[in-house]
């Protein structure tokens, strides 16, 4: 009965002079995530039930991203719009009191940790954390998308098992991280650090456009030279000039080194994922000295 009205607004659509916009959204409600982590929780509890889009471009740092008007749009359409929350997005304070009904703030009531006495937002790197953010997806999405619960709790069930195997080899290799100090670009790795028992020593702050005083330079290439560091971590979604630039000082190489805010679409057409990125950090941290 559902795909034969469905069909019948099809056909009537062009004759009224208006687009039937595909297929897909038709059939399936639409749910919208503000940047990569969010998006790949909602896409993987939503499943093929609906469609998930993500509101910043693959390839695109969200600190600061300002959204264009077609994304807009979307949350408009949206039956839910999925956001971390903590100031991560900088569009959220002018947009969201018009769809606050539909929006979902994954961080919140979740523990936090500060950078320099300010709430660092990079909570999705903390798993623990990041399983209690799908919980939020789920009973979000089951609330406003009954009819798909079962497949909605499927999905999150999967998710889960493929999370936890992800912590199993993350495990191997924790014992030998332990205690490590990193130099990284920006601090976005306080719950990753707190996770595994490592020392963050960061040029930018929370921000990756932040610009690092000059005693902030020379405190980092103090600590590089002290502690032994060879590798300078930098983000292939930021500019790598000053993690560079600090490199080519202390001697050290620069590596690529991924907090999970974005993926390239050469990636995500490789078939990367959250699991992997994240495991691939681990191994990069493991094959840095000290
Ligand atoms: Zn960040």
């Amino acid at each position: 009965m559902r795909i034969k009205s469905l069909r019948k607004i099809r056909f009537l659509l062009p004759l009224l002079g208006l687009c039937s916009c595909g297929p897909t959204q038709l059939d399936r409600p639409l749910v919208v995530a503000s940047f990569y982590p969010v998006w790949f929780l909602a896409d993987a509890i939503g499943g093929d039930a609906i469609d998930v889009e993500n509101l910043t471009p693959a390839g695109t740092e969200p600190h600061d991203f300002e959204l264009v008007p077609s994304a807009v749009r979307k949350i408009a359409d949206a039956s839910l719009c999925f956001v971390n929350g903590l100031g991560m997005e900088a569009w959220t304070d002018s947009l969201l009191p018009s769809y606050q009904k539909k929006t979902i703030i994954l961080s919140e009531g979740l523990p936090t940790q500060s950078v320099d006495g300010a709430v660092d937002p990079h909570i999705w790197l903390d798993t623990a954390l990041y399983r209690q953010m799908g919980e939020k997806v789920l009973s979000s999405m089951v609330q406003a998308l009954p009819s798909y619960a079962g497949e909605f709790r499927a999905n999150f069930a999967s998710f889960c098992a493929d999370l936890t195997e992800m912590e199993a080899s993350a495990k191997e290799i924790a014992a030998s991280i332990a205690g490590k100090p990193i130099a990284v670009s920006h601090a976005a790795y306080g719950y990753l650090c707190n996770e595994f028992h490592l020392k963050q020593i960061y040029i930018n702050g929370l921000s990756p456009d932040q610009e690092p005083t000059q005693q902030t330079m020379t405190q980092v290439l103090d600590a590089i030279a002290s502690y032994g560091i060879d590798t300078v971590f930098f983000e292939e979604l930021a500019s790598p000039a000053v993690a560079q630039a600090i490199a080519k000082a202390s001697g050290a190489k620069a590596e690529s080194l991924n907090p999970l805010e974005g993926l390239e679409e050469d990636e995500i057409a490789e078939g990367a994922t959250y699991f992997s990125v994240y495991l691939e950090n681990l191994h990069k941290i493991q094959e840095a000295k000290p």
